[in-house]
């Protein structure tokens, strides 16, 4: 194979030139005519020079006669008469030039222009003979093939287990599923080359074993690691069961029979479903499919539907995946009414993503701790997003108005607290009820009497 082909070669076989030299000696000699042609016919000319005398003797070249030898009129005269006539062809009389060919010139002339594409085509026939050697040692070179990626992936995965820090994991028949101090490979590599950050390593403890929690709850705002801590824990247990290495300090895992993620909103608008129903498909088929040993990832289920009844329909799913499912899962979700089935299912734990605030900012600490996150800080995130000081101050309002109708009525219905919306124009503070009363009052109206009364009134709301 070596000895046939170039080092470098062309995209496409019918390119050619792709043969080395001195494997085929045909080959060799049509390239020779077709590259060196012109030193082929200087060779001649010597040679005609040599055999005739005549000095000024030239072989030239036009599209008319194609190559013919040249000689001035005098030469030309005296070569008709010479012996060597019987090989020159008289072909022109010019005024300062007599033009001549020879049998020779004429084949070496159509030699030459059919030895490129014959060249060409010996190439093409060589190839094949090759691809049939080749395809007789198919199962060979197959075999020989997979046992160098194996082993380049082998050696590669070993490479990664000393230079990214990683260690080797326990799998083994239980429902376990204990990380300590666990990293997104990828994240930590990106943080590293970027702005420098370092990467928080997290614990992770969803065994389903007696007395375990195998379902955690996943909250905290948007950009504070969710999605990261999710997916690095499913990425350790494919590479566990790959028979990696993994990057965390310590990695329990009972085998795990199915993986299902439904992860990130992947639009399939062009097939013609939606956001959602591309949603509700995946997460379908992750209710369906998944069983006491399935591993599952869900981040942000309902996210695009309305607010209630994606809620609902995340909330069905996490009470689905504990009492039917019987997997170990994390769920990921900015609807913190869920974080209340945790006093019901004695599975589900609840973690939030840690942040602080500082100075109205919110920074990401990426700690994944016990417990329910306490807001979502959406509004913060915006602004470090870049959103405008209008909107974000219109957004606070907004979401004040909200919290307070909540309060005021937990079991209201958002879909009514929505003309809240109306206000756009007028925004309304939050109140004290003593001074919404005096709101609602038109002084000009009342008679005495109901002025004091509503004197008492005030007195007993503050
Ligand atoms: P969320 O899903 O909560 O919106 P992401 O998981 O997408 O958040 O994380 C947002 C960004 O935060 C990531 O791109 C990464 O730069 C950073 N990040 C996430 N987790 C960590 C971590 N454990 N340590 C350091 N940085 C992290």
């Amino acid at each position: 194979m070596a000895a046939s082909l170039k080092d470098e070669l062309p995209l496409m076989a019918r390119d050619g030139s792709f043969v080395r030299e001195a494997y085929d000696k045909d080959l060799d000699e049509l390239r020779a005519l077709s590259d060196n042609g012109r030193r082929v016919i200087a060779g001649l000319q010597a040679r005609y020079i040599s055999d005739t005398n005549f000095k000024s003797l030239k072989i030239k070249h036009n599209n008319v006669l194609g190559y013919f030898v040249e000689l001035s009129p005098a030469a030309g005269q005296e070569l008709l008469k010479s012996p060597h006539a019987a090989n020159f062809i008289h072909r022109q009389t010019m005024a300062n030039a007599m033009r001549f060919t020879t049998a020779e010139l004429a084949d070496i002339e159509s030699r030459m222009a059919v030895a490129g594409d014959r060249a060409t085509a010996l190439e093409l026939e060589i190839f094949t003979k090759l691809v049939a050697r080749i395809g007789e040692q198919a199962d060979v070179i197959t075999n020989i093939a997979s046992a160098l990626a194996e082993t380049d992936v082998a050696a590669a995965l070993g490479e990664l287990a000393e230079t990214a820090n990683l260690t080797r994991p326990k799998v083994d028949a239980s429902r376990a599923f204990a990380m300590e101090q666990a990293r997104h490979l990828v994240v930590e590599q990106a943080l590293a080359h970027s702005r420098g950050g370092t990467f928080i390593a997290n614990d992770c403890h969803l065994s389903a074993d007696e007395g375990g929690h195998p379902i955690w709850l996943v909250t905290g705002p948007n950009m504070a690691g969710k999605s990261t801590f999710l997916r690095q824990n499913a990425l350790i247990a494919v590479m566990a069961q790959m028979g990696s290495f993994v990057p965390a300090k310590s990695a329990h895992i009972g085998v795990i029979d199915r993986l299902f993620s439904r992860v990130g909103a992947a639009d399939d608008l062009a097939r013609g479903r939606s956001t959602f129903m591309v949603e509700m498909v995946e997460t379908a088929a992750i209710l369906n499919q998944s069983g006491p040993r399935a591993l599952v990832i869900l981040d942000e289920i309902g996210r695009g539907t309305a607010t209630f009844d994606g809620l609902s329909i995340a909330w069905a799913c996490v009470e689905h995946l504990h009492e039917v499912n019987q997997c170990r899962a994390l769920f990921a979700t900015h609807f913190h009414e869920l974080t209340r089935l945790s006093q019901k299912l004695s599975g589900l734990k609840n973690v939030s993503m840690t942040v602080r605030e500082w100075q109205g900012e919110v920074i990401f600490l990426h700690e994944v701790a016990d417990g329910a996150a306490d807001r979502s800080y959406g509004i913060q995130v915006a602004r470090l997003a870049g959103l405008p000081p209008a909107v974000l101050t219109r957004a606070g309002q907004v979401m004040q108005m909200l919290e307070e109708n909540a309060q005021k009525n937990p079991a209201s219905d958002l879909a009514h607290a929505l003309p809240l919306f109306d206000a756009h124009a007028k925004p309304v503070p939050a109140q004290h009820p003593a001074l919404a009363k005096l709101a609602e009052t038109s002084p000009d109206q009342l008679t005495p009497r109901e002025a004091l009364d509503l004197l008492y009134v005030l007195k007993q709301l503050t």
